[in-house]
């Protein structure tokens, strides 16, 4: 079975989240380390790490997922690219501190700039972070974007451009993002259509390489570019995939994660929803 989770609110200390996932009923959780607005992040002290690491432990949590700051473009001009590296690198190292199993990045957006060039300039920022936070082994999940705005990312076709540039590094993988697969004009809300998703993974990455969704549905129409984010069954995607995918033995231990509003059924409400589903599909 797939396990679910939510992405968890660090408000009054990285542990407290653990507590509030605990509460829900998580199997596995995500969470912003840091501010994921801002440059600056203050790095994490002995108590901060003890007490997230000692929460963790005797937890029931079996996954923990970090999200990385919205800021990071590594595709972005040289400027930007290189406190993004810095960024992503420091994220890396948080990552591997707090015991943390994988880090989920939004690829980048070429913005201005010629999508080809964007696309190297991004398989060169990654393969600079890879190499130098090699110890960590925490592996770095490429997210599946809507892809409005030259963001990059939003085709499993380019993704495995990406992971083919960088010789199928083992510690990259991806995140699929069922909203974001929806926005970029994906048939995610049949059977058929979710079938043909799974198919489509396993061809470009392998399902090994899937190591995370996010799931939600799509206020807007599919295919157009816009990530508005509803709750379970109140959007264009309905709950079929919903159903399908955590009942899915092809992703047993995988993440799944909420990325639902916190209003109306909040949390609580989806997770009971997806309990329901994964025992009866
Ligand atoms: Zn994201
Ligand atoms: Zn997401």
């Amino acid at each position: 079975m797939s396990l679910l989770g939510a992405h968890i609110s660090v408000s009054g200390g990285l542990h407290r989240a653990i507590e509030r996932a605990c509460a829900l009923g998580c199997e596995a959780m995500q969470i912003f380390t840091r501010n994921p607005l801002q440059w600056q992040g203050k790095g994490l002290s002995e108590g901060e790490t003890g007490a997230f690491r000692r929460a963790l432990l005797s937890s029931g949590l079996k996954s923990v997922v970090s999200h990385a700051s919205y800021l990071i473009n590594l595709a972005g001009d040289s400027h930007v690219r290189r406190k993004s590296i810095d960024a992503l690198k420091a994220e890396i190292g948080r990552c591997y501190q707090l015991g943390v199993d994988a880090v989920v990045l939004h690829p980048g957006s070429s913005r201005d700039a010629p999508p080809d060039a964007a696309r190297e300039a991004l398989a060169a920022s990654l393969k600079e972070i890879l190499d130098g936070t090699d110890e960590t082994g925490v592996p770095v999940l490429l997210e599946t974007m809507a892809g409005q705005g030259g963001v990059l990312g939003s085709t499993i076709e380019e993704l495995a451009w990406l992971m083919e540039a960088l010789d199928w590094d083992k510690r990259l993988g991806v995140c699929a993002d069922l909203c974001h697969l929806f926005g970029a004009g994906v048939d995610v809300g049949t059977e058929g259509g979710y079938e043909r998703l799974v198919s489509s993974l396993s061809r470009h990455v392998g399902l090994d390489r899937v190591m995370c969704w996010h799931i939600s549905d799509n206020k807007g129409e599919r295919g157009d570019r816009v990530d508005r984010h509803t709750h379970l069954g109140s959007g264009g995607i309905g709950i079929v995939p919903f159903g399908m995918l955590v009942a899915d033995p092809r992703f047993q231990d995988t993440p799944v994660i909420l990325e639902t509003p916190k209003d109306g059924p909040g949390d609580a409400g989806n997770l009971a929803l997806l309990r329901k589903l994964r025992g009866s599909w």
